[in-house]
């Protein structure tokens, strides 16, 4: 129903993490490092959200911001007509059953010790009580919605390949029926034929299930297939949001422009007509941002005005807003 479809499932209002920076031997330095910077967005039901941008632009500060992973300096992220920064801690239970993440690194996540049955045990055993028969059938039945096997249960994690440990971290992460799923980077480790395999189990879950998926990656190419809507970060800010079809046919911003320029073409037909955008250095220390434009250091098509003026966010089209002089 199209009304299902654009229900707010979480709305993330002005959204700052502030890291302090250490101070002397005197005292307390009042100099601090925006890594999430005023960020506002909104993640519909049923949809794939996807955070795009390069490393240290604070899209996994952001997500991790979500899951409460990490305390945020300002803000409200509003789930269920209640601001999640603000939960008691009842609340915050019913709120991490239904927010759920999946790492860049599953191995690192997955405790080397523990057999595949007593990773996908733990959720229950913290958050349900159910009899030895009861969670042996819904490990089971884990197990077979992400395409592993039963002889699999009593394996470690190191018996399984990349690709193999992914899917057993997106067991986990459906174990209490979640409605979102913050998905860090995670195909980034894998390789480029083994990422197909997990996207694609990630789309069918999502039919499935009807998961929301918000969806974090530094590479373009990946979110293509598989995102609804995509905000492009950088230094912090969202530089540029819109539906995939606007981000990929129609970007503004000389950011995603430049990132897009870089996205491999598997058409060869199409190979000739792209031109490569070079942006030059590094993405500038978030502890001293520049004064104006905060890509102003790397735009190709900067203008005076841009080292001076903060750009605001301008609407190119109804769903479509990007942060620049230009538009
Ligand atoms: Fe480039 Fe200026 Fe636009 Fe910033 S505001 S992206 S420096 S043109």
């Amino acid at each position: 129903m199209a009304h299902v479809k654009a229900e707010i499932l979480l709305d993330v209002k002005n959204l700052t993490k502030y890291y302090p920076i250490k101070g002397n031997f005197f005292g307390k330095s009042k100099e601090v490092i925006k890594a999430v910077d005023g960020v506002s967005f909104q993640v519909k039901k049923g949809e794939t959200f996807s955070i795009v941008g390069e490393s240290g632009c604070g899209k996994s500060t952001t997500g991790m911001s979500l899951l409460r992973l990490t305390d945020a300096t300002s803000g409200e992220i509003v789930f269920d007509q209640k601001n999640v920064l603000e939960m008691k801690k009842y609340e915050m239970q019913e709120y991490r059953k239904n927010i759920q993440v999946i790492f860049q690194d599953p191995y690192s996540s997955l405790n080397p010790k523990h057999s595949i049955k007593k990773i996908l045990s733990e959720p229950f055993v913290i958050n349900q009580t159910l009899s030895k028969t009861e969670l042996e059938e819904k490990i089971i039945s884990l197990l077979r919605l992400v395409g592993l096997d039963i002889h699999h249960l009593h394996r470690y994690p190191h018996e399984f390949s990349g690709g193999q440990r992914q899917r057993i971290g997106i067991a986990r992460a459906l174990a209490l029926n979640p409605q979102i799923i913050v998905c860090d980077e995670p195909v980034s480790a894998l390789d480029v034929s083994i990422q197909s395999q997990i996207l694609n189990l990630l789309k069918s879950l999502q039919q499935k299930l009807g998961l929301t998926l918000i969806f974090i990656s530094h590479d373009l190419s990946v979110v293509e297939h598989i995102s609804d809507r995509i905000a492009v970060m950088y230094l912090g800010k969202i530089v540029e949001t819109g539906t995939r079809e606007e981000i990929f046919n129609n970007p503004q911003h000389p950011y995603t422009k430049a990132l897009l320029s870089s996205v491999p073409i598997a058409d060869p037909k199409q190979k000739k007509m792209k031109h490569r955008i070079n942006i030059e250095g590094d993405i500038p220390s978030a502890k001293n941002p520049p004064k104006g434009c905060a890509f102003y250091s790397r735009c190709p098509v900067k203008m005076d005005k841009c080292n001076e003026v903060i750009p605001e966010l301008r609407k190119v089209s109804p769903n479509h807003q990007a942060l620049c002089h230009l538009i």
